[in-house]
C-alpha cells in the first residue's frame, strides 16, 4: 500500500494531479476494452494521461522503479483484450496527445501524435486532396497509436493494405525510457532492419509509440458501392475470384451470410433481401468516368455467376445505407443474447468457401448462432457469436467451437488474425499457427526490448 501511495505521488508530481486517476470508479472505466470477455476484469492501479514525450519517459522510469506494468490505451476499441490489465498496472492514456503535427502535401505524409483519432486524420488530409486509407471500421473513435499497435486493417485493405503499409517513421519510447527512432521520411527504405514494421502490430509489448509519420495517397475522386445477393456461398466466393481474375481491383469485397443479413434487417431495417444465402458488398473507387466502366464489368461477372439481385449506390444516401447495414451486424447480433463475441480468422482466398462452410458447421454442431461477415477479398472472416455467459453449457460449447474454428483455419493454411491482433483472448491458441522456433525468437525479441517485462505483459504469447 505504501509502495502504491509513493508510486501515485511520483506520478502526480511528474504529470500534475488532474492527469492521474486513482478512484475505483475511474479505474473501473479503464479496466475493459471492446473484447467481450467472460472473465471479470482486473482494475489498473492507476490511470495516467501523458501530454508529451518527456512525460512518457518519466512514466516509464517510474514504472521501472516500482516494477509495475504499463498498458497503453488509445480508444480501447480492440476486441482481443489487448489493453486489459492482467495483473494491474498503469494505464497510459493518449487522449491528450491527439495533435496532427504536420501534413506535408509535397511528400504526401502526415506526422501525428498517437492519440489522433483515425477519422480526424482522414478528414484533415481530405482538404489537401489526400487520403489515409486504413479504417478499422470504427474510425470515428479508434486512434492511430492503437491501430499501429494492432496493425489494423478494415474493409479497404483489399486494395490499399493495412496500417503497416502506411507507417514510415516512428518515435518510440523504449522500456527503459530511451527515445528510439525507426524508419525514415522516405517512400523507400532498405537501410537496416525494419524496426518500424516490428513495432507495428506489436500490441504495445515492445515500445510505446509517441509519434508517427504516415504515408498518404491521392484521394480517389469518386467511390460507389454495390450489393449483390447469392443463393449459394460457394458461388459468391467463386465470384470474388472471378472479379479479381478480370484484373478489376475493387477497394472492398465484403461479405454477409444469411444470419447476418436477417439479424441486421430485424434490428436495423435497411431493405436487405433476407431470403438469400449471402451477399457481397463491393466498392470501387477512382476517377469519376472509370466508375461506370468498373461497375459494368463487375455487374457482368455477377450476372454470369448467378447473382440473384444487385443493388447499386447511385447517391450518398444509398452508399451510406449499404455500409451502415454491413457495419451494423455486430450491434444487431448483440441484441440476440446478453453478450456477443467477434473473431477474426483469415485464410488464402482459395480456401475461403471451406472456411465459411466449416465455421457454419462447427457453430451448428455446438448449437451456437453465428453471423458471419468479413472482408472476403482478403480471405478474412469475422464470426460474430451471440452468447449468454450465464449459460454454462453455452459458454463451454463456445470455447469448444472457438478452438475448432482455429484448428480449421490452421488446417486451411490460415492464421488467427488478419487485423484484430491476439491480445489475451487468442494468446492460448497462438501455437496453432506459429511454429515453436518462431515463437522462441519472438520471446527473445520481447526480452531484448523489454527485459523487465513491464510493457503490456501477458499478451500475444
Ligand atoms: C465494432 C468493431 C469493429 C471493428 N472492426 C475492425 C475491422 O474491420 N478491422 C480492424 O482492423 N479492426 C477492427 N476493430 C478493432 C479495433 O477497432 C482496432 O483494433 C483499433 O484500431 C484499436 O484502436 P484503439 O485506439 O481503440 O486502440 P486500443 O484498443 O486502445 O489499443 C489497442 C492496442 O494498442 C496498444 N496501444 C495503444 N496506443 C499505443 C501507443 N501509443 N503505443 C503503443 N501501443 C499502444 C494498446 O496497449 C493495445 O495493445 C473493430 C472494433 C470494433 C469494436
Amino acid at each position: 500500500m505504501l509502495m502504491k501511495n509513493n508510486l501515485i505521488k511520483e506520478l502526480q508530481k511528474q504529470l500534475s494531479p488532474e492527469n492521474v486517476l486513482t478512484e475505483i470508479e475511474e479505474r473501473y472505466a479503464y479496466a475493459k476494452d471492446a473484447s467481450n470477455s467472460f472473465e471479470k476484469p482486473n482494475l489498473p492501479d492507476v490511470v495516467v494521461f501523458a501530454q508529451d514525450i518527456s512525460q512518457i519517459q518519466s512514466i516509464v522510469k517510474i514504472a521501472n522503479k516500482y516494477s509495475i506494468p504499463i498498458i497503453c490505451r488509445g480508444a480501447g476499441t480492440n476486441v482481443v483484450g489487448a489493453c486489459t490489465c492482467v495483473h494491474g498496472g498503469i494505464i497510459l492514456n493518449f487522449s491528450k496527445m491527439n495533435k496532427i503535427l504536420e501534413i506535408n502535401s509535397e511528400n504526401m505524409t502526415a506526422k501525428v501524435q498517437p492519440g489522433v483519432v483515425v477519422g480526424d486524420l482522414q478528414k484533415a488530409v481530405d482538404s489537401f486532396g489526400l487520403f489515409y486509407p486504413p479504417d478499422p471500421s470504427n474510425l470515428k473513435v479508434s486512434t492511430i497509436g492503437g491501430s499501429i499497435a494492432q496493425n489494423s486493417g478494415g474493409a479497404k485493405s483489399f486494395k490499399y493494405g493495412t496500417t503497416r503499409d502506411y507507417v514510415l517513421e516512428l518515435t518510440v519510447i523504449t522500456a527503459n525510457g530511451e527515445i528510439l527512432k525507426t524508419g525514415s521520411n522516405t517512400i523507400k527504405n532498405s537501410t537496416g532492419y525494419n524496426l518500424t514494421s516490428l513495432f507495428t502490430g506489436s500490441e504495445g509489448t515492445l515500445g510505446i509509440v509517441a509519434e508517427a509519420t504516415l504515408k498518404l495517397i491521392p484521394k480517389p475522386e469518386c467511390q460507389k458501392v454495390l450489393m449483390a445477393y447469392f443463393d449459394s456461398i460457394e458461388t459468391a466466393i467463386k465470384t470474388v475470384n472471378s472479379i479479381i481474375e478480370q484484373k478489376i481491383y475493387p477497394t472492398t469485397i465484403d461479405f454477409m451470410d444469411k444470419n447476418a443479413i436477417q439479424t441486421v434487417e430485424k434490428f436495423y431495417p435497411a431493405n436487405l433481401l433476407t431470403d438469400k444465402e449471402c451477399a457481397l458488398i463491393i466498392e470501387v473507387d477512382g476517377f469519376k468516368n472509370s466508375i461506370e466502366y468498373q461497375k459494368n464489368i463487375i455487374v457482368n461477372i455477377l450476372n454470369s455467376n448467378n447473382a440473384s439481385e444487385i443493388q447499386f449506390s447511385t447517391n450518398d444516401e444509398e452508399y451510406e445505407r449499404i455500409w451502415a447495414a454491413r457495419h451494423s451486424s455486430m450491434g444487431a447480433c448483440a441484441k440476440l443474447k446478453p453478450n456477443v463475441t467477434t473473431d477474426d480468422v483469415i485464410v488464402p482466398r482459395e480456401n475461403l468457401a471451406k472456411l465459411v462452410k466449416g465455421i457454419q458447421d462447427i457453430c451448428k454442431k455446438y448449437n451456437l448462432t453465428t453471423c458471419l461477415v468479413g472482408h472476403v477479398g482478403d480471405g478474412s472472416i469475422h464470426p460474430q457469436i451471440p452468447i449468454d455467459y450465464n449459460d454454462k453449457e453455452e459458454y463451454k460449447n463456445y470455447k469448444l467451437a472457438k478452438a475448432e474454428i482455429y484448428d480449421l483455419t490452421a488446417s486451411l493454411g490460415g492464421i488467427l488474425s488478419g487485423e484484430h491482433g491476439i491480445g489475451v483472448e487468442k494468446q492460448p491458441y497462438i501455437d496453432k499457427v506459429i511454429n515453436s522456433t518462431a515463437l522462441n525468437y519472438m520471446r527473445q525479441i520481447k526480452k531484448i526490448f523489454d527485459p523487465n517485462n513491464i510493457l503490456n505483459p501477458y499478451k500475444i504469447f
